[in-house]
């Protein structure tokens, strides 16, 4: 199986977290979103115990722009993890879960006075800060404080990920960040250093997601702390934290590898200590930031299969009752996806169609050339490893309501979001 918690029972049904989704789907209803409470919490574990293990001082902080809903805070809480936020929304939510923003990083390219106004007053732990602009607007906001706000100063390193383009955010033409190359790194270090109401903390890279090689933390970690060396020998700056970004990647497909995290953290542990070594610095506090490596393959999403179209000579078509706007990472990034037909997981597949949703776009598209027992109307659709960067992409286009999302924890389930209604949908409508 793609992933431990998925199985197949007696009934032939696929299982998730030990319970067969479709008497869940028939319970809730499709489409659906599942997550495995405890997966999240072992994936969280897997981070915090190798950060502890190999480091003196470091923290996983979860970048909630995965999935972000109230429970998930609950548990990143419950887990002892910080947070990363990108936005206002993110930051209430976290709030209005009962989490504690001490640990909490805000990102984001482009904070408004407004955005920068609401963190500082609700305690926000530290801006991750992306250009000069935003260090003027902390400044004068935080100036009628008298604690001085918590930085950490986004740079761009300058290594091409070999990654998908979308996902690839540490080239110095880059959106995000100030790059150490063209000298604005540098720029806004030192205007950092100056100013009264802001404490420098460190420097942050993201060079992007699903970075299955290594060699990539490697490499920015060497260029990161040469360009802390640097500023120590000009401003005499010595370096408290240094946060790498987003964590490993996640096995979409059987092709995929299988990563092992623990593994991994103690080569990069290794290597930044060998790298602080050969820059005379002390090894400063370490933050990682994963986000789909905690909850992706905690999530399945269920849908019952509609209209099947085969168009003789062409193709065939899976419609399904959700779509692009349940998981439009097939859209955008042409993302891959293991999928069953849930009812009938030991029949054999020997059917191959493009698995469709009912949204008005031809790219409305979860899976391309599937290979699938041939399903009924009625039959259910299990897409695997949906837990990251699908409810927090969704959207109601077409008015499409979004999908519930199901808990499961301990051969039990609970709903930690409900299913939008129609009223819903028309709720902010004058
Ligand atoms: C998206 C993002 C992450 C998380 O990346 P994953 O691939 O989900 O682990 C971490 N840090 C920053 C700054 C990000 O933008």
């Amino acid at each position: 199986m793609i992933c431990k918690n998925i199985g197949i029972n007696e009934a032939g049904h696929i299982t998730f977290a030990g319970q067969d989704v479709c008497e869940l789907a028939k319970k809730y209803g499709t489409p659906l979103y599942l997550m495995d409470e405890q997966r999240i919490r072992e994936n969280c574990r897997i981070y915090k115990k190798a950060m502890e293990n190999y480091f003196d001082n470091a923290l996983p902080a979860y970048a909630s722009k995965a999935a972000s809903f109230k429970r998930m805070y609950e548990i990143i809480g419950e887990e002892g993890l910080g947070v990363d936020v990108v936005s206002v929304g993110e930051i209430y939510t976290a709030m209005k879960a009962g989490y504690s923003l001490e640990n909490a990083y805000f990102h984001s390219n482009n904070k408004t006075d407004f955005d920068v106004e609401f963190a500082i007053e609700n305690g926000v732990g530290y801006f991750v800060v992306d250009n000069a602009e935003e260090l003027f607007a902390i400044e004068r906001i935080n100036g009628g404080n008298e604690k001085k706000q918590k930085v950490l100063l986004r740079l761009t390193p300058g290594i091409d990920t070999h990654t998908y383009e979308a996902v690839n955010t540490g080239k110095v033409d880059s959106k995000f960040g100030s790059a150490i190359e063209t000298g604005q790194a540098e720029e806004i270090t030192k205007l950092a250093l100056h100013m009264e109401h802001i404490e420098l903390m460190g420097f942050h890279c993201h060079i992007g997601s699903q970075v299955f090689d290594s060699d990539t933390f490697l490499r920015s970690s060497d260029i990161m702390l040469g360009f802390a060396a640097d500023m120590k020998k000009k401003y005499g700056y010595e370096l408290k934290e240094l946060s790498l970004g987003g964590g490993y990647g996640v096995r979409y497909v059987e092709s995929d590898p299988v990563i092992d995290i623990d593994a991994n953290i103690k080569q990069v542990s290794e290597c930044i200590k060998a790298t602080c070594a050969k820059y005379d610095l002390q090894v400063p506090k370490m933050i990682m930031e994963p986000g789909r490596s905690i909850v992706a393959d905690a999530g399945m999403t269920l849908y019952s299969v509609g209209t099947i179209k085969q168009i003789p000579g062409y193709k065939n078509y899976i419609s399904i009752d959700g779509g692009m706007t349940d998981n439009p990472r097939y859209a955008l990034y042409g993302s891959e996806y293991t999928l069953f037909v849930a009812n009938k997981a030991n029949d054999t597949a020997n059917f191959t169609a493009d698995v469709v949703g009912r949204c008005c776009e031809s790219d409305d598209i979860i899976q391309p050339a599937v290979n699938l027992p041939k399903p009924v109307r009625g039959d259910i659709i299990a897409v695997c490893t949906t837990g990251a960067y699908n409810y927090s992409m969704a959207s109601n286009y077409n008015r499409v309501g979004r999908p519930a999302i199901v808990m499961l924890n301990d051969g039990k389930s609970y709903q930690a979001v409900k299913r939008e209604s129609l009223d819903d949908l028309v709720a902010n409508d004058l």
